[in-house]
């Protein structure tokens, strides 16, 4: 926990979890002046915490700070915290295999007023969870034509919290239907494939790796996107950012020359998906090659953030 006043953050210290007390005029709770972030450590063979890609978390939770008009967090307060807070999960996260430990860091307006105006007092805080896998078996989608989670000019490549509290409504909706996640489209036409709502998704069309660009503004930068990408084009895999048009998705599905498609993220790291519907229709995906590249991708990324090979690219940090 970190207390933002008088124009600095102050009082960092590590807390039991517990519950904390907040006043009925809380900003956040009536303006949603609150941003977050996901990630995760996992164990080497030595026992020891490996954080994955700690600094562009910590970059991105600031890029999401300064659209909603949150002071940034500086970095050697981000990672002061998840080194003390990493000293206390050491003893006790379970060595299990598959089994990481969960950090999420937030900030959220502290001021108790009612009005429209940004805060003048922040919390920043950092809640820690050991985790499993998240999606255990291949999951099911719908490409969502209706609902926006993001337009152009608004809040989309925020973690902001709203963000996810809009986009309730739609997939819950889609799960009554029997999907696990949404396919969201552009905001506008609703003819261009975005993200899921916590993954960013890629397709393997005719030996080429397709997924939308982060150049609009309505899609999150994911970590594990950019991480996938990096590994590709080292891998010397065609690789293309562009917006998939849901036209070419259907006949991609219809033709045969879909070979995989899947979800990016820090919880799920990489989740294949084996059914897409499109405007009501269901598509099951082929069966995945013995050298699928979402199957090599989540190995290599495996091996980095379990520590089985060298860290070449700096992207540990124990
Ligand atoms: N998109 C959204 C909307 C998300 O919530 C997440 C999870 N943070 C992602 C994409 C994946 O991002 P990352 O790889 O950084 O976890």
């Amino acid at each position: 926990v970190a207390e933002y006043e008088d124009g600095a953050w102050q009082n960092l210290r590590v807390e039991p979890y517990g519950p904390m007390q907040i006043n009925p005029a809380n900003a956040t709770l009536h303006y949603g002046q609150s941003v977050f972030e996901g990630l995760k450590a996992y164990r080497n063979e030595a026992g020891e915490l490996l954080v994955f890609r700690g600094d562009a978390n910590q970059r991105r939770l600031n890029e999401s700070a300064a659209r909603m008009c949150i002071p940034e967090v500086p970095e050697e307060v981000f990672m002061e915290g998840m080194r003390k807070l990493l000293e206390v999960d050491r003893e006790w996260v379970p060595r299990q295999p598959g089994c990481s430990l969960y950090i999420r860091p937030f900030i959220f307006a502290a001021d108790d007023y009612l009005g429209i105006r940004p805060s003048r007092k922040y919390t920043f805080m950092i809640l820690t969870s050991p985790v499993g896998k998240y999606y255990a078996k291949p999951v099911a989608v719908k490409v969502e034509t209706q609902y926006a989670r993001a337009i152009e000019g608004g809040t989309g490549s925020a973690k902001a919290a709203g963000n996810y509290a809009g986009s309730l409504f739609p997939a819950l909706k889609a799960q009554k239907e029997g999907y696990d996640q949404l396919l969201w489209t552009d905001g506008k036409t609703h003819q261009y494939i975005e993200e899921s709502g916590t993954m960013n998704v890629m397709f393997v069309i005719n030996g080429t790796l397709i997924t939308a660009p982060t150049t609009t503004g309505t899609i999150l930068k994911g970590i594990t996107r950019d991480s996938v990408l990096i590994l590709a084009r080292e891998m010397g895999f065609p690789v293309e950012e562009r917006f998939l048009p849901v036209r070419e998705l259907e006949e991609s599905l219809l033709s045969g020359t879909l070979e995989e498609a899947f979800g990016t993220g820090t919880a799920a790291t990489v989740a294949f998906i084996h059914l897409i519907n499109i405007h009501g229709k269901d598509y099951l995906l082929p069966e995945k090659s013995t050298n699928a590249f979402s199957d090599r991708i989540l190995k290599t990324l495996d091996d980095i953030k379990y520590g089985k090979v060298a860290d070449e690219r700096g992207w540990i940090m124990k």
